[in-house]
C-alpha cells in the first residue's frame, strides 16, 4: 500500500518513529493509503531544514523566488489530470469540480503571489520639511501553515505561495484526513528545484504535528484554516508567545432572496451555494431567507432541482454530490439532521444517507437535504454543520432578515439577490461578514481581502494583505 512520506530539506521521508495512520477513500470507505503519524520530532526537522534554509531563500531575490513559483505552478497544470483525480479519490468531491476548480485554483495561488510579489511597494511618509519615514517589509522567518480537507490543494497552496513569495521559509502541515495532493506537491517543488528546506511539508495529526508546529519557538507566524474551536485553541497556544497569527474559521452565511431578485439566475446559483463540493465549501449558504412573496414559488423550484440532484461515484462524470469526507463527519451531518427534526424542523427533501452500489457501497454519501419550518436562533441555525444541508426561513422586512443574518456567532460570507441596487448596498453594509456577494457567489479575484468577522477569523488573506501578513514591517525616520 502506497505510504505518503513528509518532506523534509528537500527529501521525502518515512516519520521518525515509522508511525502510520489510514488514509480513507471516502466514496468506498476502504483505506487505500498510509499517512505518516508525524510527531514533534519529525516538526523539529522541519523547523530546522527551514531555519537553515531562511537566509539564502529571503535574499535570493523576488525573481528567482518569482520563477521558481511559476515552474511550480507550470507543474501543477502539466500534471492536472493526476491531481484532480488523487483529489477526488482522497476528498469524495466530484472529479469534474476537482479538474475544473481545485487544481486550477492551485496554479492561479502560485502564479498570483509569483507576480504579486514583484508588485509588492511599500509606503513612504513625508513629514514636511522635517523628515522621510519609509516602511522596510522583510520576510519574518519560518511560517507554520495549517490546513483544512475541504479544498485541499487549493487552500494549501494559498497560504504557502503567499509565505514563499514574501521570503518566508515554510512548515506546512495539511490536514490528516486528506494529505494526498500535499504529498503530490511536494514531488512538484522537488522537480521544480525549489532549494532544499524552503518547504517542508510535514504530515499528522492535529493535535500531535500541527500542535507542535505551533508550539515551536522558531516559528514566529502561524496561519491556519480550518474550524473555529480548533482556531481558539492555536491562539490560546500562541498568544503567549506573541506570534503573528492568520486565522480562517467556520462560517454560517446567510443567503438573503429578495422578491425583485432574477429568479432563473438565483436559483442555479443558490443550487451551487448550497451544495457545491457537498456543502463542505466554507462559503456555502447554508441559511437561506426568501422574502415572503416569493417563498412558497422558491420553495417548490428549489426543491424540485435538488431531488433531481446525482449523488453518485466521484468519479463518474454525470455526478453532482460525491462523498463527504468521512464517516464521523457524515454522522455529524446526519446528527444535525436529527436535530432539526427534534428542533421542529420539516425535512422537504434528503434528510438520509445515501447507499450506493459496486465500488462505492461502503462510501459515505448524503442526500442534499432541504429543511423549513426552523426558528433562526435554533442550533441548526447557529452551528455550522459543513454539509449538504440547508434551511430555508420566510422574511417580511429588510430589517428582519438582517437581525436574523446576524443572528450568529460567525460571519464569513453573505449573499444577497435583488435588482434593487440602494438595497443592495444597504444590506451589504449591514451584514456582518467579511465578503459579500451580490447576485453572485463564489466569484473569486485573488486580490481581494479575503476572511471573516466575528468568530469566522482573525485579519485577511489575499491579494496584498497576504504579504503584509507574511512580512514584517519596520518604519524607518530619516531626518532631513
Ligand atoms: P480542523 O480545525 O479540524 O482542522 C484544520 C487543520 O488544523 C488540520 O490540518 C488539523 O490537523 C489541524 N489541527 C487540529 N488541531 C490542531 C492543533 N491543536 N494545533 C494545530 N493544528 C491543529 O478543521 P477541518 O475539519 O479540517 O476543516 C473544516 C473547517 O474549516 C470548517 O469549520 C470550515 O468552515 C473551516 N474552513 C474555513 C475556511 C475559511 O477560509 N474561513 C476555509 C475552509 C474551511
Amino acid at each position: 500500500m502506497l505510504k505518503i512520506e513528509n518532506y523534509i530539506n528537500g527529501e521525502l521521508v518515512a516519520p521518525i518513529d515509522q508511525q502510520y495512520l489510514d488514509n480513507i477513500n471516502p466514496a468506498t470507505g476502504q483505506v487505500y493509503s498510509l499517512i505518516p503519524d508525524s510527531n514533534a520530532g519529525d516538526v523539529e526537522k522541519a523547523v530546522k531544514a527551514a531555519k537553515d534554509a531562511f537566509p539564502d531563500w529571503s535574499t535570493c531575490g523576488i525573481d528567482t523566488r518569482a520563477k521558481l513559483l511559476n515552474k511550480i505552478a507550470d507543474l501543477i497544470d502539466q500534471n492536472l489530470e493526476e491531481l484532480a483525480l488523487a483529489e477526488s479519490i482522497d476528498n469524495g468531491k466530484p472529479l469534474s469540480l476537482a479538474k475544473s476548480v481545485d487544481i486550477p485554483r492551485a496554479s492561479s495561488n502560485f502564479r498570483f503571489y509569483a507576480s504579486g510579489i514583484q508588485h509588492f511597494a511599500s509606503e513612504a511618509h513625508f513629514m514636511e520639511g522635517t523628515a522621510i519615514n519609509y516602511t522596510k517589509r522583510s520576510a519574518v522567518g519560518v511560517a507554520g501553515c495549517i490546513s483544512p480537507w475541504n479544498l485541499p490543494l487549493y487552500l494549501f497552496s494559498w497560504k504557502i505561495a503567499p509565505a514563499l513569495a514574501a521570503g518566508n521559509t515554510v512548515v506546512a502541515k495539511p490536514t490528516e484526513v486528506t494529505p494526498m495532493t500535499a504529498y503530490l506537491l511536494s514531488k512538484i517543488c522537488i522537480e521544480a528545484g525549489l532549494p532544499n528546506g524552503v518547504l517542508n511539508i510535514v504530515h499528522g495529526l492535529g493535535h500531535k504535528a500541527g500542535q507542535a508546529i505551533v508550539e515551536h519557538k522558531d516559528v514566529p507566524l502561524i496561519s491556519f484554516t480550518g474550524g473555529t474551536e480548533t482556531g481558539k485553541k492555536l491562539a490560546a497556544t500562541a498568544a503567549p508567545m506573541f506570534k503573528k497569527l492568520s486565522l480562517e474559521l467556520g462560517g454560517k452565511n446567510p443567503n438573503i432572496i429578495f422578491a425583485d431578485c432574477d429568479f432563473d439566475d438565483m436559483l442555479k446559483t443558490t443550487i451551487r451555494s448550497s451544495f457545491a463540493n457537498q456543502g463542505q465549501i466554507c462559503l456555502c449558504g447554508s441559511r437561506i431567507f426568501i422574502e415572503r412573496p416569493i417563498y412558497e414559488k422558491f420553495k417548490k423550484a428549489f426543491v424540485e432541482k435538488v431531488e433531481k440532484m446525482h449523488v453518485g461515484d466521484p468519479l463518474d462524470a454525470n455526478t453532482k454530490m460525491g462523498a463527504v469526507v468521512s464517516e464521523p463527519h457524515m454522522n455529524k451531518v446526519l446528527g444535525y439532521i436529527k436535530l432539526a427534526q427534534e428542533e421542529g424542523g420539516t425535512i422537504l427533501c434528503g434528510g438520509n444517507q445515501v447507499s450506493l452500489q459496486g465500488d462505492c457501497a461502503g462510501g459515505f454519501f448524503i442526500a442534499p437535504t432541504v429543511i423549513e419550518g426552523l426558528d433562526y436562533q435554533c442550533r441548526t441555525n447557529q452551528e455550522e454543520i459543513f454539509g449538504p444541508v440547508v434551511t430555508l426561513t420566510p422574511f417580511d422586512s429588510e430589517e428582519e432578515v438582517l437581525t436574523m443574518a446576524n443572528a450568529t456567532a460567525y460571519g464569513l460570507a453573505a449573499t444577497i439577490w435583488t435588482q434593487d441596487l440602494k438595497r443592495a448596498h444597504r444590506v451589504a453594509h449591514q451584514v456582518k461578514s467579511g465578503i459579500v456577494w451580490v447576485n453572485c457567489w463564489l466569484l473569486r479575484d485573488l486580490r481581494t481581502p479575503f476572511g471573516g468577522m466575528k468568530q469566522s477569523g482573525v485579519g485577511r488573506e489575499g491579494g496584498f494583505e497576504a504579504l503584509r501578513f507574511f512580512t514584517e514591517p519596520q518604519n524607518v525616520c530619516i531626518k532631513l
